[in-house]
């Protein structure tokens, strides 16, 4: 899939029209740091679409990017950021629980490790919550520059142990890596003509 067009649309933090407007959402959730970020600016081919090392108080809402005019990348709060204050953190966690659980998005949820951390227990509660809605759910294991083939096959491996994971597909956002799979994975998954 080609990405021609990506645009900021809005940033939500509770019920919403452009929810329920009929075009797919692709949902990125992740640990902080994973490079989320970075992943959907390379997804997008847009530096700078979503701010990378964002400063933690700009990391509680739910921001939609339209792509190609046919679907949403929605880059939900990260979690387990050490920076964010008790009270900042828990509304990060509960606004993208909310969105996953009760709001009537149904996205396509791409789940972003660090191919050093592997599957956290967060990562892996996460897991249970997309499996628990019935969502359907990918796993990309970001930063694979940093380690050697080796390395690589053995965590995706390991990952693949737990039952909930289908699919895991290794990329970098630095090298670009895996990038094009990850995008013909969400093409199919959506069911959109390339
Ligand atoms: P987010 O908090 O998950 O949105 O992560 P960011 O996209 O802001 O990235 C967090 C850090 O990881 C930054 O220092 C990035 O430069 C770095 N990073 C992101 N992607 C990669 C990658 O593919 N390879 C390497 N080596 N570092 C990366």
């Amino acid at each position: 899939m080609k990405i021609n067009s990506a645009k900021f649309v809005k940033g939500i933090i509770g019920s919403d029209d452009i929810l329920t407007d009929g075009l797919p959402q692709v949902a990125f959730v992740g640990r902080s740091n994973v490079g989320k970020s970075s992943v959907i600016n390379s997804l997008a081919g847009v530096d700078g679409l979503v701010k990378t090392g964002k400063k933690p108080g700009k990391t509680t809402e739910i921001n939609f990017f339209l792509i190609n005019r046919q679907f949403y990348f929605v880059d939900l709060p990260g979690y387990g950021y050490a920076k964010l204050s008790p009270t900042e953190r828990e509304k990060a966690r509960k606004r993208m629980l909310w969105y996953l659980t009760e709001s009537e998005a149904r996205p396509l949820v791409v789940l972003i490790l660090d191919i050093k951390a592997g599957l956290t227990e967060f990562d892996g509660q996460m897991l249970e919550l997309v499996e628990e809605e019935k969502l359907e759910c990918i796993v990309v294991v970001n930063k694979v520059d940093k380690v050697n083939q080796k390395e690589i096959s053995r965590q995706v491996a390991s990952i693949k142990e737990n039952p909930a994971v289908k699919e895991v597909i290794p990329c970098s956002a630095f090298t670009k890596q895996g990038i094009e799979p990850v995008l013909e994975v969400i093409a199919n998954s959506l069911d959109i003509e390339r």
